[in-house]
């Protein structure tokens, strides 16, 4: 008998309707669960449990609501090995992974912790005569979050975490293919003392999508997936009134300089290339070494480190990386492989038709690595999202800025190098986002802020930090004079001046 995920609403369990997806054991390559696949009348009924718990929670003084945030952050980090055993199962990426995809969506809860002291006005006394001007943040209402599958813990509490602690009811519709940490994570903040119906979890696929989009009172949606449907999301709800940020794919480069430190690079690459799988927003799937004899010193050193790389079970704690999400990413990620070939690119190790004892029918894929890897390549311009390296040989510094600046992703980019005057002009010249030096993952911490550039990053506002704070919320400006009851005799016809 299969498991069954349901929606959680105004701090419950909550089914209803016929659909429901498959939720697999990527390991094994079966099904483990079903999850809902929820309806307009399943939001309805989260909206109504929104409704009616959100102007009390946005009444309650920030401290308290700080207060749930710090209780929330203590359980999650008491829960911390189930967590991550379920979010394992489901995705497939490692524990000690998981842990991290926890550990990272806690830093953004550690921000909301500290929400009473980053929501406070600006103030100015004695504006004008007698006038004071001030302002101040207030939360936008009911808003929703839809999250992809790759990091089921982080993102979702990226959005939640600011968006609660700001005073808002938040709408969660998590990634359909590994939905249970995100309930979990819901039932944790209740247990924290929030309210019910400030968070509720709504499971489905593009119906609820839309249902989310065509709903008049939610008043923002952050998206994080892939980029058309960011840019779907972006326009269909920016159409219907919505504030909305949409993060998207990406394919990042790593930039590899003559001067820089080979070993270091092949260690960092192996990582942030394969760890997860490749399936990693702020991967690097695509290696530019400066000229040909770096090319192949960096080459003749990588191959044996992609060779020893270690595929297994996510449960496999000397595992370097586990299976992909499930079968039809497994093979997408083998057509893009086939076409790399076709294409022209130097398969120099083959991932594909790796086989795990006892887990014959799991979704593993070995690392892959091509080199002479070519720009006008579809392989090299799509995102793969998977287990693949693609090195392109660059001739110049300039090649090596061009390259990332033209590509239609600019969400990640690192450069290795012990030059300071190239890694300087290159952050301040490259058209991308967030931009590494010597650091192959260049996620900004979370009280700064995560952003895209291109088809990365749809919208004006970023993900978390004084960003996230200023997208959950409206601005409110207040001019304010107490009259001491003598009539002045200003002319009340002209536009008033604080001259
Ligand atoms: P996805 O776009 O398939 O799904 C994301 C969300 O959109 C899910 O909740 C899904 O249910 C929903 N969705 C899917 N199809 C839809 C449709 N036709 N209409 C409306 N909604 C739909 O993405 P994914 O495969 O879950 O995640 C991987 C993608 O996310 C990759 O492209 C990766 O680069 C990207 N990603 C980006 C960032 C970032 O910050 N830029 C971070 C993580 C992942």
């Amino acid at each position: 008998m299969l498991r069954d995920i349901d929606h959680f609403i105004g701090g419950d369990s909550f089914s209803s309707g016929e659909r429901t997806g498959d939720v697999f054991d990527p390991n094994q390559g079966s099904v483990q669960a079903r999850v809902r696949l929820g309806t307009a009348a399943d939001l309805e009924t989260a909206m109504e449990a929104a409704r009616a718990a959100q102007p009390a929670w946005a009444a309650t003084n920030p401290q308290r609501r700080a207060r749930v945030m710090f209780a929330f952050k203590a359980l999650v980090e008491s829960h911390m090995d189930e967590l991550a055993e379920i979010l394992s199962s489901e995705h497939g990426k490692v524990i000690a992974d998981s842990k991290g995809d926890i550990q990272r969506g806690l830093e953004v809860v550690e921000f909301s912790c500290g929400i009473p002291q980053v929501l406070k006005g600006e103030y100015t006394q004695g504006a004008g005569p007698g006038i004071d001007v001030y302002s101040l943040r207030q939360p936008l209402g009911i808003v929703a979050g839809i999250t992809p599958f790759n990091f089921p813990a982080m993102i979702p509490m990226w959005m939640f975490a600011t968006a609660i602690a700001c005073g808002n009811a938040f709408i969660l519709k998590p990634s359909e293919r590994d939905p249970t940490v995100p309930v979990r994570l819901a039932e944790l903040m209740k247990e924290a003392g929030l309210p019910d119906g400030i968070l509720n979890v709504v499971h489905g696929d593009k119906e609820m999508v839309d249902a989310i989009l065509d709903e008049e009172d939610i008043k923002a949606v952050s998206f994080v997936g892939s980029s058309d449907i960011a840019q779907y999301i972006y326009s269909r709800g920016t159409a219907n009134g919505k504030r909305v940020q949409a993060f998207g794919g990406a394919k990042n480069h790593g930039i590899v300089m003559p001067d820089a430190d080979l070993d270091q690079v092949v260690n960092d690459l192996a990582g942030a290339a394969f760890g997860s799988a490749g399936e990693r927003c702020m991967a690097l799937p695509v290696v530019v070494p400066v000229g040909d004899k770096t090319a192949d010193a960096l080459r003749e050193k990588l191959i044996p480190a992609i060779e020893s790389l270690r595929v297994g079970v996510s449960t496999d704690p000397d595992a370097h990386y586990g299976p992909v999400v499930n079968a039809a990413h497994k093979q997408r990620i083998e057509t893009y492989i086939q076409m790399c070939i076709d294409e022209g690119g130097e398969l120099v190790v083959d991932g594909r038709g790796f086989s795990l004892q006892g887990h014959e029918e799991g979704f593993f894929i070995g690392p892959t690595f091509f080199d002479r890897v070519q720009p006008h390549f579809e392989s090299y311009r799509d995102e793969i999202f998977g287990p693949v390296l693609q090195m392109v040989r660059a001739q110049s510094f300039e090649d090596a800025v061009r390259l990332p600046s033209e590509h239609q992703y600019g969400n990640g980019v690192a450069i290795f190098t012990r030059n300071g005057h190239a890694a300087r002009e290159f952050a301040a010249r490259v058209n991308v986002g967030m931009v590494g030096i010597n650091v192959p993952i260049p996620v900004p911490v979370a009280y700064h802020t995560f952003g895209g550039w291109k088809r990365s990053g749809f919208g004006d506002i970023d993900q978390h930090g004084p960003e996230g704070v200023r997208f959950w919320t409206k601005s409110k400006k207040i001019t304010q004079r107490w009259p001491d009851g003598s009539v002045t005799g200003e002319n009340a016809f002209v536009i008033p001046t604080m001259g």
